[in-house]
């Protein structure tokens, strides 16, 4: 029985042409500079998002620390999300690594930040308060897509004060493919992107981080500095590559299980939040242990959660997506 894991996008097994396009990468160290597969993935990706360097990094969440420490200086500060994986997600190591003072906002039903709450929480210059230099904002959020409407008002804010404006991109391109638009319209109101490969993208490991020259330059200093700095990695950057090539187009799929999962949840009785992308949140209350307990003896994975997060990705197909909604059922009827 081939298991069914709905616990994150992450948990992927590269494709057969990713696994070929890896075997013929060509490589090179790239702390010196050298790996031409690295080298492509950094401005192949940096042109698509019109930005002038990319930096290839083996995290997420080393792309974000790294824009952070990038952007801002001791005793600065950055405006984020409560529920933003930079903030929530990411050991503080903003905190803790760049002495970067956080400003944590709520985050509104639509998965932004209020931007009248953004300003009123931009500090005077006073040598009283900390440095406000850095709004980052966080697409898709919990699965939801921030309209381009709104990410120009947060550029035109963040201008307006002297701010960087940084996107916590991780599923940017699930935005992309919702909204129908190019990756590009929704990074062109940013000073810096964060894009996680290893997550719908389908890739085994690897983030880029995408900004001006210099600042891609100050990253790469602090890559090397907190042990990013990767030799030859152009197999994990052709296998990025490969994911940019042919596995995008592809997230519309996971969009549609995920609507139909939520649809025939709904239909079996439970609670279940707007869809939009890729992630299902279905209230599950006090029986979340007993559920992840009846799903794995039907061979499928899930996290223990009142409010369950499912997700879907390129190894759940549509007929598996009916076995966990039969699933889901039969646990409801005990
Ligand atoms: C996964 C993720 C990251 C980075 O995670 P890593 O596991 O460090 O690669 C950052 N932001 C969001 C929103 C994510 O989902």
């Amino acid at each position: 029985m081939s298991v069914i894991d709905l616990r994150s996008d992450t948990v992927t097994q590269p494709t057969p042409g990713m696994r070929e396009a890896m075997a013929n990468a060509p490589m090179g160290d790239d702390v010196y500079g050298e790996d031409p597969s690295v080298n492509k993935l950094e401005s192949e990706l940096a042109l698509r998002l019109g930005f002038a360097r990319g930096l290839f990094v083996p995290t997420g969440t080393m792309s974000n620390l790294l824009a952070l420490m990038a952007h801002c200086e001791r005793g600065d500060e950055y405006i984020v999300g409560q529920q933003a994986h930079t903030y929530k997600y990411e050991g503080g190591g903003a905190a803790v690594l760049g002495s970067i003072q956080p400003q944590p906002l709520e985050v509104q039903a639509d998965g932004s930040l209020d931007l009248k709450q953004v300003a009123a929480a931009i500090k005077p210059d006073d040598f009283h308060f900390a440095r406000t230099r850095l709004l980052a904002l966080e697409n898709t959020m919990q699965g939801k897509v921030l309209p381009t409407e709104y990410l120009a008002a947060a550029g035109r804010l963040t201008r307006e004060h002297g701010l960087a404006l940084h996107l916590d991109g991780a599923r940017l391109y699930n935005a992309a493919v919702k909204l129908g638009v190019d990756a590009g319209d929704i990074t062109r109101h940013f000073d810096s992107v964060s894009v996680c490969l290893s997550k719908g993208l389908g890739a085994p490991v690897g983030s880029v981080l995408c900004g001006t020259a210099e600042l891609v330059s100050r990253a790469r200093r602090l890559r090397k500095m907190v042990g990013g700095g990767m030799r030859q990695a152009g197999q994990l950057a052709a296998a990025g590559l490969y994911a940019l090539d042919h596995q995008v187009a592809r997230l519309a799929d996971d969009h549609a299980n995920a609507q139909l999962l939520a649809e025939g949840l709904r239909a079996a009785g439970y609670e279940v939040e707007p869809v939009q992308t890729n992630m299902v949140y279905v209230q599950i209350g006090e029986r979340a242990e007993a559920l992840k307990a009846f799903a794995a003896g039907q061979g499928i994975r899930l996290s223990a959660a009142p409010r369950l997060r499912m997700v879907t990705h390129m190894d759940v197909s549509r007929s598996q997506i009916e076995q966990v909604i039969a699933v889901f059922a039969e646990f409801s009827l005990q």
